[in-house]
């Protein structure tokens, strides 16, 4: 369903009228790209940041966490390479006066020829049937060598523009590419600015250079300047990771997809710290960690994929991304970044601090190198959200919006309903309830029919409805209703919460390190 503008839309609006996400202060028309999370947001947030956490702290016995503030020392931010490097190209369109990531422009071009190749592809997979022979295609069609032609000239030439931060190259590109503005269509652009993300603010009461701070566009620099107060207070050993879940800060150009770009978003990042020349082999380990986690939510494996970096960031020797499949298409996820001794070697010089390790086994002391594995929590949440809508025409031809949640993530895990207001069963169902509620968020609701009920819970993922009815009062069972299938089973009261634990059990177990 890839670049459903439509499909998008009606997200953005369910998780609206939901109580999903809003946008951050409504009442005086909202800010651009910035958002807050409503009273089911809050809990499925919450719920994936613990999922994330216990797949990385409490599965890992050498992960450790952290809690580091946001606004840190301003030196860090020059030797992390954020104050000189921090940039975004940015060109404007000088009709619609909209403002434009250049390289985004370039990749979205890339990604149409790509698409195009993959069309051919498909073409040819129908024509020849049982007896296609794909590489063989890849390898001869005329059509799709010469896309492929163009598509490695485009990003030689590209990828050697940024590097050289040579923008009026970048420009060029994009005009002999006749690349045009979504909006207005036409290629009157601006030069390519570099445009630094970062935002600041004034520490303390006056005002001037010496005291300005900026918000952490990343949570890994608190990560590394800890390094050693980690590794000393608590006894690690190498190979050992430090996880943080956090705000970050980017003042993003472009800002019109929802809470997929933020300029206030939450990462999830753990820096694994290796031997220098282990790294490549801590990298593969991540890497494919991070994509079993990922599958073990339940969503279907091939919404997600691999990208593997060419232009790798000023800090990195080996980048990957993992890629979902947003209603917007395949965007970024997650991040896993092989980053040297790149961080704690800078942050040695700039603070004259020693930050390195004595390895026991080597007997011998070094910087240590980084693997890091960054995931935004946001773009999790709306991964979660485009997998999970569904709209479904029922066999009595009603039409329901189910959100198919993972249930371990579910904002509220059952929600106890009794049939009717009256002959006793709210009381039933409260008592039910109070059984529940200290180990599950429960919902009692007795307003309206029970069929407007189911809906409602269906629109919020709720996993299971358990109905107290005039059975009820007589046999202690209720009837436990599934969201996806709808299937109603009747059941004891006291095996409620055994089902319900069963099914909010993760599958994810990391494999053994090597
Ligand atoms: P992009 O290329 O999409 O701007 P990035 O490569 O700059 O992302 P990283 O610096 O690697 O992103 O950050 C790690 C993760 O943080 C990303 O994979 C993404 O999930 C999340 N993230 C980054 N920027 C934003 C943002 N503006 N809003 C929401 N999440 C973000």
């Amino acid at each position: 369903m890839a670049n459903n503008e439509e499909l998008f839309k009606k997200i953005i609006s369910h998780a609206k009228e939901y109580g999903f996400v809003f946008p951050s202060s409504e009442i005086y028309d909202g800010m651009s790209a910035v958002y807050d999370y409503g009273q089911y947001g809050v809990e499925l947030k919450n719920n994936i940041r613990e999922c994330w956490w216990k797949a990385m702290v409490q599965y890992h016995e050498n992960i450790v966490g952290l809690d580091a503030a946001i606004f840190m020392h301003p030196t860090v931010w020059k030797a992390s390479g954020h104050v000189d490097a921090f940039n975004d190209p940015m060109i404007d369109n000088k009709d619609s006066k909209k403002r434009y990531r250049a390289d985004v422009l370039v990749e979205d071009y890339l990604a149409k020829l790509e698409e195009k190749v993959e069309k051919e592809v498909d073409k040819a997979a129908g024509r020849f049937g049982e007896a296609f022979n794909e590489e063989q295609y890849r390898n001869t069609s005329p059509k799709v060598l010469e896309y492929n032609g163009k598509i490695k000239d485009i990003k030689a030439r590209f990828y050697t523009a940024l590097e050289r931060g040579d923008l009026a190259d970048v420009k060029a590109l994009i005009e002999e590419l006749g690349i045009v503005c979504p909006l207005s269509g036409s290629r009157n652009w601006t030069e390519v600015r570099q445009f630094n993300l970062m935002f600041s603010t004034q520490l303390g009461s006056v005002s001037g250079e010496a005291n300005s701070v900026y918000l952490r566009p990343e949570t890994a620099q608190g990560i590394f300047v800890n390094f050693l107060n980690v590794q000393k207070s608590g006894r690690m050993k190498i190979p050992f990771g430090i996880a943080q879940t956090g705000k970050a800060f980017r003042n993003e150009i472009v800002a019109r997809q929802f809470i997929f770009r933020m300029r206030e978003f939450e990462q999830m990042e753990m820096q694994f710290f290796v031997r220098p020349g282990e790294e490549m082999k801590w990298y593969e380990y991540w890497k494919s960690e991070r994509m079993r986690w990922h599958h073990s939510l339940g969503i279907p494996a091939e919404k997600y994929r691999f990208h593997d970096h060419e232009k790798l960031a000023h800090y990195a020797n080996a980048a990957a991304d993992i890629e979902f499949e947003f209603a917007i298409g395949f965007k970024e996820l997650e991040g896993i970044h092989s980053r040297t001794d790149f961080d704690l070697g800078n942050h040695q010089q700039y603070s004259g601090k020693k930050l390195q390790y004595f390895d026991p086994e080597l007997n011998e002391s070094y910087v240590p190198y980084v693997v890091e594995t960054s995931i935004g929590l946001d773009r999790t949440f709306l991964a979660i959200l485009s997998h999970a809508y569904t709209e479904e025409r029922l066999e009595d031809g009603s039409e329901r919006v189910v959100m198919r949640i993972p249930p371990m993530l579910a904002p509220i895990k059952a929600a106890v309903l009794p049939l009717v207001k009256k002959d006793g069963l709210p009381e039933k169902a409260r008592e039910i309830m109070d059984s529940l509620m200290f180990d599950y968020l429960c919902q009692y609701d007795e307003k309206d029919a029970i069929g407007r009920r189911y809906r409602r819970q269906d629109a919020i993922g709720t996993p299971y409805c358990i109905t107290v009815d005039h059975q009820t009062l007589t046999d202690n069972t209720v009837t436990i209703r599934e969201r996806d299938s709808m299937k109603q089973d009747r059941i004891s009261i006291e095996e409620i919460a055994d089902i319900i634990s069963k099914r909010l059990k993760t599958n994810y177990k990391p494999l053994p390190a090597m």
